[in-house]
């Protein structure tokens, strides 16, 4: 089943959208399952279960750290994580330059924007990008590399709604490239789309859709 699924999305995906199978909570014997079938990017939301992972499991995967990451974290993962999708404060962002720059890494992250109409949801205002993007911040994060934008749509069956929030986000990611990162070749992912929305992510130009439950079945 599990493989059946991966195949079954991946070959639904342009060439540009890449699968991460989120196996947070999921034992290692599915995510070996998912990994015989080929899949190598994984996503997990908690660092403490990341890590044991990551110990665990064959090295050649490639472990994306999805969920809201405490600053106070950050060095449990620096040394391995692919990519950090979740740096919602300019706090977390210096932490990971200070952690990047101790193990002598660049490390991958995108800024998460906030682009549900729900509290619960992390991230960055949309609005507020171009303030604190200026170029002293930036020059002075050496050991990141940032590779784009991520955001959660909000829970609902408006798909409307979850397509404006999409285009929303993929609309501030243009709006970054242009002013801040035109000549930075990383900069270019748009991590956007779950179980119940890649879809539409997917159409709105998603590059790394996050699926879950649609893989592994109900987190227990
Ligand atoms: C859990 C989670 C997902 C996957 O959710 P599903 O609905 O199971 O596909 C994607 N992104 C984030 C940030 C998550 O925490």
């Amino acid at each position: 089943m599990i493989s059946e699924t991966i195949h079954q999305i991946n070959a639904s995906l342009p060439v540009m959208t890449k699968l991460i199978a989120v196996s947070k909570t999921q034992g290692m014997d599915k995510i070996m399952e998912a990994y015989e079938a080929g899949q190598r990017d994984f996503g997990e939301n908690k660092v403490q279960e990341l890590v044991a992972k990551y110990e665990a499991l064959p090295k050649d995967i490639r472990w994306h750290m999805i969920g809201h990451l405490q600053s106070n974290k950050v060095k449990y993962i620096a040394p391995f994580v692919h990519l950090i999708h979740g740096v919602d404060s300019i706090k977390l962002l210096q932490e990971i330059d200070k952690q990047g720059q101790k193990i002598g890494r660049k490390i991958p992250c995108l800024l998460q924007f906030h682009i549900a109409q729900e509290e619960s949801k992390f991230g960055f205002l949309m609005e507020e990008a171009n303030v604190f993007l200026t170029p002293k911040v930036l020059d002075s994060l050496n050991n990141i590399q940032l590779c784009g934008v991520m955001g959660m749509a909000t829970f609902t069956d408006n798909t409307t709604q979850i397509r404006q929030e999409f285009k929303a986000l993929a609309s501030t990611f243009k709006t970054l490239k242009q002013h801040h990162f035109s000549s930075v070749e990383s900069f270019q992912e748009i991590s956007m789309g779950m179980s119940d929305d890649y879809p539409i992510a997917v159409e709105e130009g998603s590059t790394f859709i996050r699926v879950g439950s649609k893989i592994f079945g109900d987190r227990r």
